[in-house]
């Protein structure tokens, strides 16, 4: 057992947790067992109650954890499944202690956040860390703040029990005031001293900023911060994310690692297949456009899983793929010119009726014109809409939007009816699908039986599904009862929507294969 802990200082959005799934994917290169954990210091439970806006796209796991997009990175990079427990809230430790107080668990005890609050941290994660050769844990946050408090004191507290297998990270950020001045180490000076007032020395900084460090100022934050110089890591701005792995190793962050927390490990060819993939995603000689059609357009992480997806089908394919957000709201009144130059198009998931007609007038536009669409959860469910309304001529709406629609053609799944509490309630997480033989589906999937994830309250409605299908729509994979509509398909062209999320599962190593198909067959018809 061996925990790195990664803090960050100075500001937010530093991409900590690129940082920390960059050493997972290097000591598993290095044949080492490795899993990452998340702590969040929000009182929310999970995740699944934000809205996109407040906090990026919330990420869905195989049991059907609502959970931050970190852990999303996690999964991507080290090619790992996580579960629930790999996200630590403030909401699910505070609760934890206070359902034990009322149970009686604590004897007659005054209940404190020291020891209680801290103990109950560190059992979560010591209960994952002791069966792992190697566990990341990301203390989400900026140090200083008041909610971390108790994660640090409780991280503090496991270095002391663990001296030798503990080693602490810290991210920082190092600006430029302008394109000739100097590198500033001021805020990270501040920030390590904040950590150390928490009782926390660094072991290794890792340094954002658009460049590589200049020695002089390694030398510096070394002198403030007790930090020795070869262990102040650059992380430079890069083309993608995937490259930082490489950057790390060059510096030597692998082997120091290891040495640090006397461990050893055998080199494996996965650098070597991560290079291979760098360089597809920076070399890419063929490049199309691919339409993102939402409302959530103005916040870059509110889909940041179908991102990753397209960055992984770049590195298998080497075609560059030039994401244009559309907001969907701007195709309401048919305006469609937004859509002119694209070569495919995704209508992503979603919730609520803003911007819905937006995206069935793309949907029509990609049908009749033969655009290759994927329509995704919400998209699906859109894609039914619009084939029952331009097609079967029929007033049809989801309830969702539409509580009395005349023809409800998407409603409500029958075990959602009366719940009306929000959270980690919705049909979630990965289900066993049946794809039908002879479909786009099974030509894609290769596959009778998939696992997929999902994260919805809607579905078909079955009462609709024989007339769709007489009218030429395919539902060609559905649930294992075969009640539940699964995926669509068009014949002759590329229009395919799944009620699950194929980019939750989508790795660097192993990407989403509809997302492939989409890339595929839209540059396809671009080359033909
Ligand atoms: N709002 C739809 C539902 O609840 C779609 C959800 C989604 O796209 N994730 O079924």
């Amino acid at each position: 057992m061996r925990i790195i802990f990664v803090t960050g200082g100075v500001i937010s959005g530093l991409g900590k947790g690129i940082t920390t799934s960059s050493i997972g994917f290097l000591l598993k290169s290095r044949g080492l067992d490795v899993t990452a954990i998340k702590i969040d210091p929000y009182i929310n439970i999970d995740a699944g109650t934000m809205n996109p806006y407040q906090h990026g796209e919330v990420f869905v796991l195989d049991d059907g954890g609502e959970v931050d997009q970190d852990l999303g990175n996690y999964e991507r990079f080290l090619n790992i499944n996580l579960t629930k427990d790999h996200n630590i809230t403030t909401g699910k430790v505070y609760s934890a202690v206070i359902s034990a107080e009322r149970n009686g668990k604590f004897l007659g005890e005054t209940v404190q956040i020291i020891p209680h609050i801290t103990n109950e941290i560190k059992k979560r994660i010591l209960e994952i860390a002791k069966k792992h050769d190697i566990t990341l844990v990301e203390v989400g946050g900026t140090v200083g703040d008041i909610e971390s408090m108790p994660f640090l004191e409780a991280i503090r507290q496991i270095k002391n029990e663990y001296p030798d297998k503990v080693l602490f990270v810290h991210t920082t950020y190092i600006p430029k005031l302008n394109v000739v001045g100097e590198q500033k180490t001021k805020p990270t000076q501040h920030s390590v001293r904040e950590l150390r007032a928490a009782g926390i020395q660094p072991d290794i900084i890792i340094a954002r900023g658009s460049e590589w460090l200049e020695d002089k100022t390694k030398r510096k934050i070394s002198l403030y911060s007790n930090v020795k110089k070869n262990s102040i890591i650059s992380a430079p701005d890069v083309n993608t994310i995937y490259e930082i792995p490489l950057i790390f190793e060059k510096q030597k962050l692998t082997e120091y690692i290891l040495k640090k927390l006397k461990i050893n490990g055998k080199k494996n060819d996965l650098l070597e297949k991560l290079k291979i993939l760098v360089n597809n995603i920076k070399n890419s000689n063929r490049e199309l456009n691919i339409g993102i059609v939402g409302k959530y357009t103005k916040l870059k992480d509110a889909y940041i899983s179908h991102n990753e997806a397209f960055a992984h089908v770049s590195a298998k394919t080497g075609i560059k793929i030039n994401e244009m957000f559309i907001e969907s709201e701007k195709l309401e009144n048919k305006n469609l010119d937004l859509l002119n130059n694209l070569n495919g198009i995704i209508i992503p998931g979603g919730f609520g009726s803003r911007g819905i007609e937006g995206k069935i007038n793309a949907i029509k536009y990609a049908r009749e014109n033969k655009i290759p669409i994927l329509g995704v959860c919400l998209g699906f469910q859109l894609m039914v809409i619009e084939y029952a309304r331009n097609v079967l001529g029929l007033k049809a709406n989801s309830t969702e939007f539409e509580k009395r629609t005349k023809n409800p053609v998407i409603d409500l799944l029958p075990e959602q009816i009366g719940i009306n509490n929000l959270g980690g309630t919705m049909r979630l997480g990965s289900k066993k699908i049946l794809i039908k033989k002879g479909t786009n589906a099974f030509k894609i999937y290769k596959k009778k039986i998939i696992f997929e994830r999902h994260r919805h309250r809607y579905e078909v409605n079955p009462k609709y599904i024989s007339k769709l299908e007489n009218a030429g729509l395919i539902f060609s994979a559905t649930d294992e009862e075969r009640k539940r509509m699964e995926i669509l398909e068009l014949k002759n062209q590329f229009f395919i929507g799944s009620q699950f999320h194929p980019e939750f599962k989508s790795k660097l190593m192993n990407p989403s294969k509809l997302h492939l198909a989409l890339v595929l067959s839209s540059i396809k018809l671009k080359d033909s």
